[in-house]
């Protein structure tokens, strides 16, 4: 079943998509090791994860796989130490200090994280993210450190009016024609973000059921 609907939510990016390679990031929080290795069997290769004891776990249950883990969730400043230890990408960096903590906290022996920065797009105060006007100084200051990789975007839009937000985005990105990365659209809105530009888009419950 999770080999399907991966086919279907792979076969749902491809029908909208003309222009940009999309990576499907599969989002495993709350999903067991065996759901995830169900997905490695089909060929997932991308996961994501937003709790990092839960992803810790994960990761070390399933250490031998080849597979690439997303940090997407939030991120307290006790919790990067072992995040830059154990994940290749993190898409929730949304302050300058959580960038430094990243960067000095990386391993020598592990080569760059590759970090997007979270965007608050829709400037809610609820909402975690950089706002647009501050997009232009946090990028400066990502880029002076020399353990991380700044590769692009992310962002989480309110859900009524995705479609706004997701240009929006895309403008922002255009700016920075090296920062090409676009992590944007989820289970109900993917298509918009595909047809926006995203290049990774995070599905959770399309692929693994709803969570409880
Ligand atoms: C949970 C989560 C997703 C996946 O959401 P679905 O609606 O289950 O596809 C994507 N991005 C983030 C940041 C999430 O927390």
């Amino acid at each position: 079943m999770i080999k399907d609907n991966l086919a279907s939510v792979q076969a749902r990016i491809n029908k909208v998509n003309h222009t940009q390679v999309v990576t499907l990031i599969a989002v495993s929080k709350t999903k067991s090791a065996s759901d995830v290795q169900q997905a490695i069997d089909a060929g997932q290769r991308h996961f994501g994860e937003n709790y990092l004891q839960e992803a810790l776990d994960k990761i070390a249950a399933l250490e031998n796989a080849k597979v690439c883990w997303h940090f997407i969730g939030p991120i307290q400043s006790n919790k990067t130490k072992q995040i830059a230890q154990n994940f290749d990408w993190v898409h929730s960096v949304d302050r300058l200090k959580i960038a430094k903590r990243l960067n000095d906290q990386r391993p020598d022996n592990k080569g760059k994280l590759n970090v997007l920065l979270q965007v608050n797009i829709d400037n809610e105060p609820t909402k975690s993210g950089v706002l647009p006007e501050e997009v232009d100084e946090v990028v400066t200051q990502i880029k002076s450190l020399d353990k991380l990789s700044l590769k692009g975007f992310m962002c989480i839009p309110n859900p009524d009016h995705s479609r706004i937000s997701f240009t929006k985005m895309a403008e922002i990105g255009k700016k920075y024609p090296c920062l090409d990365a676009l992590s944007m659209g989820m289970s109900h809105d993917l298509e918009l973000a595909v047809q926006n530009g995203a290049t990774f888009v995070r599905v959770g419950s399309d692929i693994f059921g709803q969570r409880d």
